[in-house]
């Protein structure tokens, strides 16, 4: 969101009005222990299996990694169940965690056939590595996340996506796939062949079966020109939906506490490559973290220290194959909840949300990160039917993070918000049946695909109202 550079640059400023020079890098040491880890065995041999955050975990009696789809077939039939598939474990919630079989898509990954511009890909496949794959045929997919870690399949089981108006979630790009159910069978699906299937599969949070590979639309890989800015947040608030209509990819993040807001824009361009560095985020967040362990006690002077700092920040471009642009590298870690919300109650939602932590909760500094998403058909697609827009609400993943339920999820579902199925959320069976006009036939096809409930572990079973 802003470089070390940009923050090196009003260094000099906080250091004048933060603690009478006493350094933004000493002022972000202060902060809460390391929280206790779960033992790297569970005493009976079975390895610790942790999400990316490390609020989940669990210890799989069996772990396999299937080369194909007959070998996967035969172990997601056989294998000590609860069966969950996982990508690369960045979703916060414990959708992967059994004390069952843990399987793994890393032995198929890659790009294995084309049909026309459309990439076949094996759903192990990394985000980061598609990336490179599709540019040598001269495509890319058409968005990205904001990090390119997980897999294809992982990916797709929550609705992965990143911003822009026209562009949708990944899974709106795919336009047929390969599904392995706990039968063993190996179902082609698109939207003539078992269209049930594939409505329910292309966001199923790997709950009818594992996917084996994908067939993407993909996109002419462009440059793009990134801007990155800082203005106040009244002005982003007033701006946004324009910059939502003219920009490829527009975002922005609410800076609680400082009255300000990041901006960042990314739009097609034939200039040549330029000034795409290092991804150094974390400079911007210990700034932050550093005054709100200095000055947490006084808001107004929180707000003067941040506007002096980043007030006065000038623009910042890059330039380079949309592929090397969109995704960046998140290096500190935290727990994060993101609801989807109406286009049209978006902003008011956020307003709301940046209003409750401001009064509530001085400990919070990580930026509110506010996007766009275009609609599409999946029934589990938090987009479907509608334009959405996301709020994304972090915390330090040392830090108190219930604050969360407690005062963000009730100001998102008033908005009419459906929760990212990857992200932290409370809502079950009928909170869900009410926000998805699909979520009988969606559960109907689960009942069909997995009679006897192999991959359901007790998060989806609470999820879907079976616990
Ligand atoms: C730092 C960070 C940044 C993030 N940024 C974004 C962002 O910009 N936008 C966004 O939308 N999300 C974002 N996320 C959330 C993340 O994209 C999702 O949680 C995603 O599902 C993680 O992919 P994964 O490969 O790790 O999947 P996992 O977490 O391993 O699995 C997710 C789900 O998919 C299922 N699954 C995995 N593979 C298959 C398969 N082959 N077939 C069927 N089901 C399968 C799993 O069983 C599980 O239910 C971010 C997360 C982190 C930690």
């Amino acid at each position: 969101m802003i470089s070390r550079r940009t923050a090196l640059i009003t260094g000099g400023a906080a250091t004048a009005v933060v603690a009478g020079g006493a350094g933004v890098v000493g002022l972000a040491g202060r902060e809460n222990p390391e929280p206790p880890s779960p033992p790297s065995s569970d005493g009976k041999g079975h390895t610790l299996w942790r999400n990316w955050s490390g609020i989940a975990h669990s210890y799989p009696v069996q772990r396999a990694a299937p080369k194909d789809a007959a070998e996967l077939a035969t172990l997601l039939k056989t294998a000590p169940a609860p069966v969950r598939v996982t990508g690369a474990s960045h979703s916060f919630t414990a959708l992967c965690a059994t004390a069952g079989t843990l399987v793994s898509l890393d032995a198929m990954s890659g790009v294995i056939g084309w049909e026309g511009d459309q990439a076949i890909v094996a759903a192990g496949t990394r985000l980061g590595a598609l990336g490179p794959a599709l540019a040598e045929k001269g495509r890319a997919m058409a968005n990205l996340p904001d990090i390119n870690k997980q897999s294809l399949g992982g990916a797709l089981g929550t609705a992965t996506h990143g911003t822009g108006t026209h562009l949708k979630a990944i899974h709106g790009d795919v336009t047929a796939l390969t599904l392995v159910t706990p039968g063993g069978a190996i179902i082609d699906c698109d939207a003539q062949r078992r269209p049930e299937v594939f409505n329910a599969a292309r966001v199923s949070l790997g709950a009818l079966g594992v996917i084996s590979q994908a067939r993407l639309t993909t996109t002419p890989n462009r440059r793009l020109r990134r801007r990155v800015w800082v203005e106040p947040f009244e002005e982003s608030l007033a701006k946004a939906e324009e910059r939502w209509a003219t920009h490829r990819n527009f975002e922005f993040y609410a800076v609680p506490f400082t009255g300000l807001a990041a901006n960042i824009a990314h739009d097609e361009t034939d200039d040549a490559t330029e000034n795409n560095g290092p991804s150094e985020d974390d400079a911007l967040l210990n700034v932050l973290k550093g005054l709100k362990n200095v000055l947490g006690f006084s808001t107004s002077l929180r707000k003067a220290a941040a506007k002096a700092m980043l007030g006065g920040v000038k623009p910042e471009t890059a330039v380079d194959e949309g592929w090397k642009l969109l995704s960046t590298e998140r290096p500190i870690r935290f727990n994060e909840m993101e609801y989807h919300l109406p286009a049209e109650t978006q902003l008011a939602a956020l307003q709301e949300v940046v209003a409750v932590i401001e009064k509530h909760r001085p400990d919070v500094y990580f930026p509110i990160e506010v996007r766009r998403i275009a609609p599409d058909d999946a029934w589990l697609s938090p987009f479907q039917g509608q334009p959405r827009g996301s709020v994304a609400v972090h915390a330090y993943y040392r830090d108190d993070y219930q604050f969360f339920f407690a005062l963000i999820e009730p100001i998102f579902r008033r908005h009419g918000g459906r929760p990212h199925w990857g992200k932290l959320h409370s809502l079950k069976g009928a909170d869900l049946a009410a926000l998805y006009p699909h979520w009988t036939d969606f559960l109907e096809v689960r009942r069909e695909l997995d009679p006897e409930g192999r991959l359901l572990n007790p998060y989806l079973k609470s999820l879907f109202g079976l616990a």
